[in-house]
């Protein structure tokens, strides 16, 4: 079997400390979205008390045995967020900067980007507060299983399915499932997505989040009468979404100007050759080096003169210090939280057309749910298949937020929230309230 290595904090990027801490925390974020969109669907009270509210939330430690010998004791969070419209969906992710603020955040947004391009599963994320990069294999496998372990009663096909998320990846996916599975004496290969092909996992999984940035952007391009071919794209975080997006949007015939990693951004006017840089991280793990490109940084990369700017790192890395400097005429969120509250009034009053990240990177969780559903009906399909499937999702959707948008006078966030909130709080309303 050959899976990829993991590239622990390939994709992070954190921008000046100080500027983030200052903006928003991530729950305040999703919460100041949620209000206004709940207020504009006129939402009764007593529902609105509880889309605020995470399900459950769990603190685990983490105990592990180092390589060395010593004992370390890391932080592990899941926090489902809302299960009405079936199980908790949401990924893992293993970085030094994970809190529960983020964690329910994450869970919060996955719920609604769930209910967004309607695939049955309520939301939930989860993390361990490590540094991956510092960690052997060995070391990142003990963490992995001694994580499981401590959080399994929420896990299984009909109650919570991890995926993987920042610094996660197939091969941690493979551990939780062997480990869920040891527990139940029974292999559950729909206990999580983002698999090996070679054990239940879905063809078209692993481009599956970049691909359905590839299709929006298209959407958004033609919405707003701009040629595809030959439209100029910056791409933040070369990871597995940033490396896809990019790949994919180049078949297209859509010119890269730049891409950036932790190690800073690279740039040539006349469009990169993604694949050659592709191959180039994988030689030497990061961007830095590369040879046919001018050296920028990544704050450069996110005020690029370009046509689309694909934010496809971290959180709050669009905030009201950068937003007015951003020349993109869209945005597309490959990551989750990449634009604070502050920056989207910003980009609303310059005409910036943003799809958001409950949208733009929701094919990754639609690949997901096919991959959970193959696993059950224990029958795969082509990846032909897959990529037509989650094709007309992601265009479905962004019709369907557009839409709304359009029909209530606001931007394509508050559409999107608006769409998911609806379709969650329908569901509450149908199941009603056990007492
Ligand atoms: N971590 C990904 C996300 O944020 C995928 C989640 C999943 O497939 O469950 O959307």
């Amino acid at each position: 079997m050959t899976i990829a290595t993991p590239r622990p904090n390939q994709d992070l990027i954190r921008p000046d400390k100080d500027k983030f801490l200052s903006e928003e925390n991530p729950f305040e974020a999703m919460m100041s979205r949620f209000d206004y969109a709940a207020q504009r669907l006129s939402l009764d009270p007593g529902l609105y008390k509880v889309l605020r509210s995470p399900e459950k939330q769990i603190i685990v430690s983490v105990p592990i045995l180092r390589d060395n010998g010593e004992t370390d004791v890391y932080v592990g969070y899941r926090v489902l967020y809302n299960t009405s419209r079936g199980p908790a969906k949401g990924g893992i992710r293993f970085d030094l900067n994970v809190t529960l603020d983020e964690v329910k955040a994450l869970a919060a947004w996955m719920t609604w980007k769930c209910a967004v391009v309607n695939i049955p599963f309520g939301g939930s994320k989860g993390g361990v507060v490590c540094d991956p990069s510092t960690m052997s294999n060995p070391e990142l496998e003990r963490v992995t299983r001694r994580y499981t372990s401590a959080i399994i009663e929420t896990l299984g096909p009909d109650s919570d399915v991890p995926a993987p998320d920042m610094n996660t990846n197939e091969r941690v996916m493979a551990w939780i499932m062997d480990t869920y599975s040891m527990h139940k004496r029974h292999t559950v290969t729909a206990v999580v997505t983002g698999k090996p092909v070679e054990m239940g996992g879905s063809l078209g999984r692993r481009e599956a989040t970049g691909r359905g940035c590839m299709l929006v952007t298209r959407q958004a391009l033609n919405r707003l009468r701009m040629p595809v071919h030959g439209s100029r794209v910056a791409v933040q975080g070369f990871g597995n979404v940033g490396s896809v997006s990019a790949m994919l949007m180049e078949q297209q015939g859509m010119k890269i100007l730049a891409v950036s990693d932790k190690s800073g951004g690279i740039y040539n006017s006349k469009g990169l050759k993604i694949k050659e840089v592709i191959q180039h991280v994988r030689q030497h793990r990061f961007l830095s080096g590369y040879g046919e490109a001018e050296q920028i940084t990544n704050d450069q990369l996110l005020t690029l003169d370009c046509d689309v700017l694909v934010p496809a790192a971290l959180e709050n890395v669009i905030t009201s210090h950068n937003a007015a400097d951003i020349k993109a005429r869209i945005i597309c969120e490959g990551a989750n939280g990449p634009t604070t509250a502050g920056a989207d009034k910003i980009l609303e009053e310059n005409g910036v057309f943003v799809i958001p990240d409950i949208l733009a990177n929701a094919g990754g969780v639609t690949v997901s749910y096919f991959e959970w559903v193959q696993d059950r009906g224990g029958y795969f399909w082509d990846e032909e298949t897959v990529n037509q499937r989650l094709e007309r999702i992601m265009v479905q959707s962004f019709d369907e937020v557009a839409g709304m948008a359009g029909r209530h006078g606001i931007n394509m966030r508050i559409g999107a929230y608006m769409q998911a909130i609806e379709r969650v709080a329908a569901v509450h309303r149908l199941r009603g309230m056990y007492a």
